[in-house]
């Protein structure tokens, strides 16, 4: 089929109008490929590396095409035929993909180097005197370093965080890369709400990467050998869920099975572990039974018509990231975690579904379509008169919080959890 129903939905075919911009026209230059009509060329790798693998053009099709898992081997081959290797891109890529996220030691031992670097008098006297001299591509990757905490998630969270009453299920919680260092304290609200949930928490101190930067960057046996660690870390029989709160990792960390197909020892393991892996909202709305929809028809839905604003009243919007509105389908559930807060009223975003630009590492590898995109989200939330945007997802965190430092916005960037996580503790101290 060539319907076109997906090119309004494409991010980059909206801002270019070409159509090699668009999924048709990268599924046609895939096709030609694999029918070795084409070269698997420079431009080739570029294209499939313009594209921001948000997969809205996935909720669009009415074909069913799965364009997430040809858009990852395509990354992969054009990889493998070597047409984007430079020194310097080399270099990058064995430094981050191979060295520091292959073993999470080291990128918290990055993490404490810049944190290092942030709170101290250091940052803001190379900003005043040896950064300037440096070229504004660098100056702006400086920029967009996200704010480590203080305390990564094994400092905050126990290694087993007993049920808050009676046990009803026990759980792993994925403590995540990125998400471990500049957002622990999301992984501890996440420990919290679901010790409410009436969950023992397990939560191991030593975990790994979940492979999807891996993965969505041609690297596919660096990502299987990190779907095998997490195998033999949360052997998915001892848990009743294996829980994530990160759109972007939840999407690559429930589909193992197909990762490791051809492998004999793991694939079983890998199916049962793909039947466990929960995102957090998912599995709150299951265990809890909040009544939610299930079709993404919610993201229109008004409000209760009981809605009386007071003072304070928390007005909130509901950014979706990518991978789990159109990854993982996950839209109803976090509307409805949000709306069973008291005291908050959830205000619908206009394109809430629109990629943001931060697309894993897309925001620094293509700042100018990234820079578009993130002005367009931050039009649409002003618009809303929202004073705080929930976001499920580090990579959206981190863009959002950028985009409104740079616009000077007074708007709280924050993940729905924490907000839950904020008002079962206010409503511990009423008690
Ligand atoms: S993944 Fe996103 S950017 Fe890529 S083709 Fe699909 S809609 Fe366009
Ligand atoms: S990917 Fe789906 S929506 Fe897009 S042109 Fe092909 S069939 Fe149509």
């Amino acid at each position: 089929m060539h319907c076109g129903l997906c090119l309004p939905t494409c991010p980059t075919y909206d801002a270019t109008k070409v159509e090699r911009n668009s999924p048709r026209g990268r599924i046609a230059l895939m096709r030609a490929i694999a029918d070795d009509q084409l070269a698997p060329t420079k431009t080739f790798g570029d294209e499939m590396y313009f594209c921001l693998g948000c997969l809205a053009c996935m909720t669009a099709c009415p074909a069913g095409v799965n364009y997430a898992e040809l858009f990852e081997h395509a990354r992969a081959e054009a990889e493998a035929s070597g047409a984007l290797r430079s020194p310097k891109r080399n270099f990058i890529r064995a430094f981050t993909l191979r060295w520091l996220f292959m073993d999470l030691r080291r990128l918290r031992a990055a993490g404490r180097l810049l944190r290092f670097y942030q709170c101290t008098d250091l940052q803001s006297f190379l900003r005043r005197t040896v950064l300037k001299l440096f070229p504004q591509r660098l100056r702006e990757l400086e920029a967009l370093t996200p704010d480590m905490q203080p305390k990564f998630s094994a400092d905050l969270i126990a290694p087993v965080t007993p049920p808050a009453g009676p046990k009803r299920f026990r759980v792993a919680l994925l403590t995540g890369c990125v998400q471990d260092l500049a957002f622990s304290d999301v992984n501890r609200d996440t420990a919290e709400v679901l010790a409410r949930a009436g969950c023992e928490v397990v939560t191991p101190r030593e975990q790994s990467c979940c492979g999807s930067l891996h993965a969505h960057n041609g690297e596919w046996e660096l990502a299987r050998e990190l779907a095998r660690r997490h195998l033999e870390q949360f052997p998915p029989d001892q848990f009743d869920a294996i829980i994530t709160n990160a759109g972007g990792c939840g999407s690559h960390l429930k589909h193992f099975r197909k990762l490791l197909a051809d492998d004999p020892v793991y694939r079983e393991r890998a199916e049962l572990w793909d039947r466990k892996v929960k995102d957090i909202h998912e599995w709150l709305v299951q265990v809890s039974g909040i009544r939610y929809q299930v079709s993404g028809d919610a993201r229109g839905a008004k409000p209760p018509d009981t809605w009386h604003l007071t003072p304070d009243t928390l007005i909130v919007t509901y950014h979706e990231s990518c991978h789990l509105c159109h990854g993982q389908k996950i839209t109803a559930q976090p509307r409805e975690l949000l709306r069973s807060i008291p005291g908050l009223k959830l205000v619908e975003l206009p394109e809430s579904s629109w990629c943001c630009g931060s697309a894993g590492v897309y925001n620094l590898t293509h700042p100018e379509m990234a820079n578009e995109l993130l002005a367009r989200k931050l039009a649409h939330i002003r618009s809303t008169g929202a004073s705080v945007v929930a976001t499920a997802n580090p990579g959206c965190l981190v863009q959002l919080i950028q985009g409104a430092k740079q616009e000077g916005l007074n708007l709280r960037v924050v993940h729905p959890i924490t907000l839950l996580a904020e008002a079962g503790r206010k409503k511990s101290l009423q008690r």
